[in-house]
């Protein structure tokens, strides 16, 4: 499976600019394997074995395979779609001096000075008016048409002393140069560029950059990748590329690609919303059983929280605690944390820690230097609000929240064994 399933997740990438997108290419996976398209709104009949997704808005979603019966454990394993981005601001175009720029709103934490001097593209979405009412459709400017410019070293000396770049003022975007004011409605044209649309057909959006560049295999053995936002596309992709092999087992398999982690996964997809303890209900009545069906299947369930983790890097070696270093493509990364940044705990650890000794997976363990806060993810806040225990575990990258992240092939085959090993149980 190995190279086709590289190449396939460098094309999941690369498809996936935005949250909106990732959820397509999602759609586009679950498709394959003739899962339903379900809406919340509508009444539920469930099969036993069959493949079912449902989306929140436009970028969440949860694909199910509906286990033996109501009761039957759910077997979640998690991600998100998001990761730090500079945002458009609508309707904020100005023209200076040769000049067309927009301005940025910055979502969640880039490493900021990654973002400046490429070449970006615009993704995400617009609401059109149409005969039927409004409707939210997918943009995608795949090719360059903006750039947050440094200044010249000449005009700001200090720069390479430490630079504090101020979101209002230096991270507006270039849109366009030339003598010629373009007016303030560009954005709004590029979209109905894109769409084929009127100006008029269009009531809002929201629309993100990101970088053009595509994502790409490097070092002497093609051995690491190299791309924006594999935090945390990477995990979605392994948790697709796991449910979509159609492992069958009793129990309830579901894939759970959450939004705005993030921001706080505070919103109507996040980790921090009744979106997956809905649908697991849901799952429950509609393969016919109660509520007390349903308290059981969760309190039997198991939580594989996934999102990606620190490789070690020699230049700041000062930052890791030297006992628990995490190596790119040298495994599987379980995440620990006192103050319970991460869900995982003795007894959950023992879980993993069984399943990858018995996939011959080696198994890393992530816990911060005691003088150095730990981040956290969707795994505590998704495991107390459905009450069903769980693990963190990701894969370890360089440069996390850089415009550009660098992952391990052989740790991202690992993940997808690992938790279609996990769907098998
Ligand atoms: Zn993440």
């Amino acid at each position: 499976m190995s190279n086709k399933t590289i190449e396939h997740f460098i094309s999941y990438l690369n498809a996936s600019p935005v949250p909106f997108f990732a959820v397509k290419s999602a759609i586009e996976m679950l498709s394959d394997i003739g899962a339903t398209h379900l809406s919340e709104t509508e009444n539920w009949n469930l099969e036993s074995g069959k493949n079912y997704f449902v989306t929140r808005g436009d970028t969440a979603l949860i694909a199910f395979r509906a286990g033996k019966n109501a009761a039957s454990p759910f077997h979640i394993a998690a991600a998100h779609t998001d990761s730090p981005a500079m945002k458009i601001k609508p309707e904020s175009e100005e023209y200076q001096s040769g000049a067309l720029t927009v301005g940025v709103e910055v979502y969640g934490g880039p490493i900021i000075s990654s973002w400046l001097d490429r070449e970006l593209g615009i993704a995400g979405n617009a609401v059109i008016r149409t005969s039927d009412g409004f409707k939210s459709v997918g943009v995608l400017m795949d090719r360059p048409v903006a750039v947050i410019a440094n200044a010249p070293i000449h005009l700001n000396r200090e720069i390479n002393k430490g630079f504090e770049y101020n979101a209002q003022k230096h991270l507006r975007a270039i849109l366009k140069l030339g003598t010629e004011d373009p007016g303030r409605l560009f954005i709004r044209r590029l979209i109905t560029d894109t769409l084929k649309c009127e100006l008029s057909d269009i009531v809002s959006y929201d629309l993100f950059f990101y970088p053009f560049e595509k994502a790409a295999l490097m070092g002497n053995n093609r051995e690491i990748i190299a791309s924006s936002r594999l935090d945390n596309l990477a995990m979605c992709h392994a948790i697709l590329s796991a449910f979509v092999t159609g492992v069958t087992s009793d129990c309830t398999s579901l894939a759970v690609l959450f939004e705005t982690e993030e921001i706080g996964s505070r919103s109507l997809g996040g980790a921090d919303s009744s979106f997956l303890d809905t649908i697991l209900e849901r799952i429950s009545l509609g393969l016919g059983g109660n509520r007390e069906d349903f308290l059981r299947a969760k309190s039997g369930g198991f939580l594989m929280s996934t999102d990606m983790a620190h490789g070690f890097n020699p230049d700041y070696s000062e930052k890791y605690d030297s006992a628990h270093i995490c190596s790119v493509n040298g495994g599987v990364v379980l995440k620990l944390n006192a103050n319970m940044k991460y869900c995982t705990t003795s007894v959950t650890a023992s879980r993993i820690r069984a399943l990858c000794t018995n996939l011959n997976i080696p198994l890393q363990t992530q816990i911060n230097r005691s003088d150095i806060p730990s981040g956290s993810t969707i795994g505590p806040i998704s495991s107390s609000i459905s009450g069903i225990p769980g693990a963190d575990i990701g894969n370890p990258i360089l440069a996390m929240h850089s415009i550009r992240e660098f992952g391990g092939v052989k740790d991202h085959l690992d993940m997808i064994r690992l938790l279609t090993e996990f769907y098998s149980l």
